[in-house]
């Protein structure tokens, strides 16, 4: 390659370089296998459905190392039946990791859903956000009622709740329940200004809390 051509210094990436250099020898130090016995396969226990947001930082927030949660990350956690992505992500979570619980994790100021409380455009992921306005649309009253700080971190809860609701009624969670395999599906908040989960208490743990309408045979 000509010289002209060659990628030029980059101080944000070379930082990122040269902190996982950094992480590698540090985590070598403490043990010696470590990369050894991850690359021998993943047994995570907790799928994580969460905000694209930088500031949601799964394994810093939760302090966990790699190869403990499998992770899915959009724009305000969406879960749409159609998505392709998504669905896959949770069939080999269920299917094949085995995994044991599933957080729905939103987070306050979060980006896209005050985008969805807006009429401003966003382009193309004004599509994306639709559903969200639909949540809106669906708790209006409660929404508006709120003063208009609480009103999007509201909106984020219920976006939650949702997704954790679309979990529940999927066939391979069904599949898992009716083999008697332990499967939780949670819905969490991440509060940005405390940098604290909090368990939204509304996990749904069985095939029985599922209304009848949605358990297809
Ligand atoms: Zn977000």
């Amino acid at each position: 390659m000509s010289p002209d051509l060659d990628t030029p210094a980059n101080d944000t990436l070379d930082r990122l370089i040269s902190n996982n250099r950094e992480w590698v020898a540090q985590m070598t130090a403490e043990n010696p296998a470590f990369f050894a016995d991850l690359a021998k396969g993943q047994a995570p226990k907790v799928l994580w459905i969460g905000c694209s947001d930088s500031r949601v930082a799964v394994d810093a927030l939760t302090n966990t190392q790699p190869g403990e949660v499998f992770i899915h990350r959009n724009i305000a956690n969406r879960i749409p039946s159609e998505d392709v992505n998504v669905n896959s992500v949770i069939d080999y979570a269920v299917r094949h990791l085995k995994v044991e619980h599933i957080v729905v994790a939103g987070h306050t100021s979060c980006g896209g859903i005050k985008a969805a409380l807006s009429t401003g455009s966003v382009g193309v992921i004004n599509r994306w956000l639709q559903p969200i306005k639909d949540i809106y649309i669906d708790n209006r009253a409660e929404i508006d009622a709120l003063p208009k700080e609480e009103r999007a971190d509201r909106l984020s809860e219920l976006n939650v709740k949702r997704g954790v609701r679309t979990v529940a009624h999927l066939p391979v969670v069904h599949e898992a329940w009716r083999e008697g395999r332990h499967l939780q599906i949670h819905g969490w908040m991440l509060e940005l200004h405390t940098g604290l989960l909090t368990d939204l208490n509304m996990t749904i743990a069985c095939i029985e809390q599922v209304d009848s309408i949605y358990k297809v045979h």
